[in-house]
């Protein structure tokens, strides 16, 4: 399917105005804390449903017990259940981290892979967990789509996707490889703090004089956007 018209153009403004509100690499970016690809996917993993704030509490342990995926393939599920439990579906997330433990244990020779179609393998591993690890982890291209991406990319009419691979599609088609990582981390943070779900708050929005769904009147919006840059960033991570 085609994309919206102008969408080439808007997304290059977004990919500009983002980077200079939200700047850093997608591994600068990142809130999960984590040191090596093996602690980023279990924290992805746990990150599910639940705020970077916690998972970060909770790592930290998870990381001294269990250092390696081969230790964590040979955990005892109840212990670690105990250990992940306040980040919420602990027992299907405990699942996932001990069939990924061991199928990387398995089949990639206890190494975390960094192809796409090998991440999508591992239980608890999903294709945007898989982009957050080739991003983050391994500095490869990959563009995670959650919902924050995939709302504000419709908004700004860079799709009119609602399915995340289709959206990834043509996300894909807009973003040079090396960007997309970041873009995805910039585009998570604009929805959360300012293209919210409820009520987005065009009015200071860096992006309303070229999005289509502003509800900023036309005359207006390039006062809108200079109170945007104005503010620049808020503190804190995604
Ligand atoms: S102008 Fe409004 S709808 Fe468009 S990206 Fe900004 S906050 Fe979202």
């Amino acid at each position: 399917m085609a994309r919206p018209r102008g969408a080439r153009r808007r997304a290059e403004t977004t990919r500009d105005r983002l980077a200079r509100l939200y700047g850093g690499t997608a591994r600068e970016l990142c809130a999960l804390d984590h040191a090596n690809p093996y602690e980023l996917l279990v924290a992805t993993i746990l990150s599910a449903q639940c705020t970077d704030e916690m998972v970060n509490k909770v790592t930290p342990s998870v990381f001294s017990r269990y250092p390696t995926p081969g230790d964590l393939a040979r955990a005892d599920p109840s212990v670690l259940e105990e250990l992940i439990h306040s980040t919420g579906f602990f027992r299907q997330k405990a699942k996932s981290l001990l069939g990924m433990a061991a199928a990387v244990e398995e089949s990639f020779d206890g190494e975390i892979p960094s192809a796409l179609d090998d991440l999508v393998k591992l239980p608890g591993v999903g294709r945007k967990t898989g982009n957050v690890l080739r991003s983050v982890a391994f500095d490869l291209p990959g563009l995670p789509v959650d919902t924050h991406v995939g709302r504000v990319s419709r908004r700004l009419r860079l799709t009119d996707q609602d399915d995340p691979v289709k959206v990834e599609v043509d996300l894909d088609a807009l973003v040079p490889p090396p960007e997309r990582g970041a873009f995805s981390i910039r585009m998570i943070l604009h929805g959360r703090r300012v293209c919210t779900a409820r009520r987005p708050a065009c009015e200071r929005c860096v992006l309303s004089d070229v999005c289509p769904s502003s509800t900023v009147p036309a005359a207006q919006r390039p006062a809108a956007v200079e109170a945007g840059w104005a503010a620049g960033p808020e503190p804190g991570g995604p």
